[in-house]
């Protein structure tokens, strides 16, 4: 067994994880700073598994976490990928009304558009959405111009590199499986028994942070609830129904966008996703189930209250999972000449979704500290967007940690 010694240990190799490393480099380069991953590589999880949507920062309440950050991590993600070659294309995104009922939530994402200081938002009528996706149909729809594009996958890459070139260490298939704080520093023990030392630890572990936030001995509550968002893809011939991001008016009472017509930068058009609890937190096949994460998932008092509240919702996102037509059929809404045999099965992602006691989703990004460690409790989307602003307020939450 060896036990390594250092300054700050960054749990979870996540855009989060890679980012908040990369910012206390910046802040402190002679500290050393070492990034364990329980996979063999960056990004196997959340970072690699998205829609790959540079949000503007429409959506979310003004005076909130997502909205700040969204907007100005926005700004830095887009002046990264320039500055690393890494192609991020600003395409635009239209948020289409399909009802006059609509309308009233089509108005405050507008004034939450403008609230967020999110540049070149526009209303459009009928007309004015079918100039820019000659495609869809809709009554009205908000333009935004800055929504764009990225791989968030190779965002990674590029950030596991500069941590490299910073004298940084990144350690696969370290899985933390034990954490134990003193008075000057704190110990982490992986399945493998290696220990690890560390002035303070950052935990940013995504679809299970909420267990090593228990590890580090702090409340259960809010807990980790996975969500599978499965995807398909547009054939290649009918990819030209869609020129830009193309979404519904989404539900305020859920963190989830519903689902969106997306070009990915590498040319496919993606239909998704939808969002169904999962049989485990990798549960990347609708097969895959895990006992520890479904009892996990079960027992927790806040599921079966959100369950009471959603389960209509919950039983159209089960026919979206298993049924290509049902699929089609809300797409075919926003873009009416789309056909279930267009598509495509492509792949799935599984959002950590922090759900409290009480079954609210906790809809904004949650930081909480535990002695000599700060861990990320709740980064859903817009996460990765916001990943190189989140990453400052993280580090200043490490900081501050006494
Ligand atoms: C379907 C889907 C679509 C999305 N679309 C978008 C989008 O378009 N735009 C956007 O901005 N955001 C989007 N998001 C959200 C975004 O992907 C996440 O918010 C972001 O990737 C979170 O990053 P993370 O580093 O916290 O998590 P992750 O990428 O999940 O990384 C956490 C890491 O911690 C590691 N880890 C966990 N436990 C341990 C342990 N015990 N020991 C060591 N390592 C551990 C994991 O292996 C993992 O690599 C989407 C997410 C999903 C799932």
């Amino acid at each position: 067994m060896s036990v390594d010694h250092v300054d700050t240990i960054v749990v979870g190799a996540g855009i989060l994880g890679l980012a908040v490393a990369r910012e206390v480099l910046a802040r402190r380069p002679r500290e050393r700073v070492l990034v364990v991953e329980r996979e063999p590589r960056p990004a196997a999880h959340q970072s690699s598994h998205s829609s790959g949507v540079i949000h503007a920062g429409v959506y979310y309440a003004p005076g909130s976490l997502k909205a700040r950050l969204c907007v100005d991590g926005a700004a830095l993600m887009y002046a990264y990928c320039e500055r690393h070659g890494i192609d991020a294309r600003a395409i635009g995104k239209l948020i289409i009304a399909l009802r006059r009922d609509e309308l009233p939530a089509l108005d405050e994402l507008e004034r939450r558009a403008r609230a967020n200081g999110v540049g070149g938002v526009r209303r459009l009528d009928a007309d004015g959405l079918r100039a820019i996706e000659p495609h869809a149909s809709g009554i009205a729809a908000l333009h935004s111009p800055n929504t764009g594009i990225v791989d968030f996958g190779a965002v990674c890459a590029r950030l596991a590199t500069d941590l490299r070139e910073a004298g940084a260490e990144l350690r696969p298939r370290f899985e933390v499986v034990a954490v134990a704080a003193g008075d000057r520093t704190i110990r982490l023990r992986a399945g493998s028994g290696d220990e690890l030392q560390g002035a303070r630890a950052i935990f940013c572990a995504g679809l299970w942070s909420d267990r090593l936030a228990v590890l580090a001995g702090t409340d259960p509550d809010p807990r980790i609830v996975p969500f599978r968002g499965g995807y398909m893809r547009l054939r290649p011939e009918r990819r030209e129904l869609v020129r830009g991001l193309i979404y519904p008016v989404p539900d305020p009472s859920l963190p989830f966008l519903g689902v969106h017509l997306t070009p990915r930068i590498d040319g496919e058009v993606l239909l998704g996703p939808s969002a169904l609890l999962a049989g485990a937190r990798d549960g990347y096949r609708l097969s895959t189930l895990r006992a520890a994460d479904i009892r996990d998932t079960a027992t927790w008092p806040g599921t079966w209250r959100m369950a009471r509240r959603w389960w209509r919702t919950g039983i159209h996102e089960l026919r979206l999972a298993i049924s290509r037509e049902a699929f089609a059929a809300v797409a075919a809404q926003y873009v009416p000449d789309l056909r279930g045999e267009d598509l495509q099965p492509a792949f799935a992602g599984v959002r950590a979704q922090a759900v409290g006691r009480d079954g609210r989703l906790v809809d904004d990004f949650l930081l909480s500290a535990t002695p000599r460690a700060i861990h990320v409790r709740n980064a859903p989307s817009p996460a990765a967007t916001s990943s190189l602003a989140l990453a400052a307020k993280i580090a200043d939450a490490a900081d501050q940690l006494p």
